[in-house]
């Protein structure tokens, strides 16, 4: 998702927005000058007046200048919280350390994926010793080496992928429609590249690694069912030494 610009625009704004603002724009203005053309008639018609057409001049134009610019300042405004809540749409998806989707975001592309009959991969990856990390680091040190994960997981995967920050260490990465046999081979690269990348940090280089459990989903498995399964595989990774890959049953 691109994160909206600082100064919204007309043409950054969405097309039904768009549409409903010249709508009404047209509505608004054409109604103002309509009225007041129609009241200078009326007064004409009543009183009577000097000069005809400059009064109906001045009725069209003054409502069409004074309309325009107050509704200007309305879209500007209805631009502005549209900006905002497209703003407030992206933080609320999006895990702001790694810039990777988030657990709320990987839900609902789960329950979507889920819906569809199409097969479902899942991982769940977590860093070992992570608060060694933090320990040898800091926890700025431990930051760092989250986003470095999160940029090797970018660069390893493909791009169609699901691959979001679930929680402090813990990623859960997921492909639709994908062979199992692939995606397992493509989580086992990713981990030797984990293990291969050193993230250069003031007190030298450091090198992390992660466990991963793996699931393919069944037969009209719920997705909470597929990600406990793919954890307990996480688990008996981590209970086998970690560094490895399990896969449920
Ligand atoms: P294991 O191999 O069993 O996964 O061990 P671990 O140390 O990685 O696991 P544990 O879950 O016990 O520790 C995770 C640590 O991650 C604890 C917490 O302080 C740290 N942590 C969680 N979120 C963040 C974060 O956003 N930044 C940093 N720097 N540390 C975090
Ligand atoms: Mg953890
Ligand atoms: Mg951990």
């Amino acid at each position: 998702m691109e994160p909206p610009s600082a100064s919204p625009t007309f043409a950054d704004a969405p097309a039904t927005l768009r549409r409903r603002l010249w709508r009404t724009g047209a509505i608004v203005v054409g109604g103002s000058v309509f009225a007041s053309m129609a009241f200078a008639q009326i007064s004409f018609t009543q009183f009577g007046t000097i000069d005809y057409a400059g009064t109906m001049v001045f009725a069209g134009l003054i409502p069409l200048i004074v309309a325009s610019m107050a509704f200007a300042w309305i879209a500007s405004l209805t631009l502005r919280v549209e900006a905002s809540r497209r703003e407030l749409e992206h933080m609320a998806l999006q895990d702001p350390l790694t810039g990777l989707s988030n657990r709320r975001a990987a839900m609902a592309q789960l329950e979507t994926w889920g819906a569809q009959a199409s097969g479902l991969a899942l991982a769940i990856a977590d860093i070992d010793f992570f608060k060694r990390v933090n320990d040898r680091l800091g926890h700025d040190g431990g930051d760092a080496s989250l986003v470095h994960f999160a940029a090797l997981l970018r660069r390893i995967l493909p791009h169609d992928w699901l691959i979001a920050r679930i929680g402090g260490e813990e990623f859960l990465i997921a492909a639709q429609a994908t062979d199992f046999a692939k995606f397992s081979a493509c989580i086992e690269a990713l981990r030797v590249a984990v293990a291969e990348t050193a993230l250069i940090t003031p007190a030298g280089p450091y090198t992390l690694t992660a466990s991963f459990g793996l699931a393919e989903r069944g037969d009209a498995e719920a997705t909470g069912r597929l990600i406990t399964r793919a954890d307990m595989a996480l688990y008996a990774a981590k209970q086998a030494g970690r560094n490895r890959i399990e896969k449920a049953a």
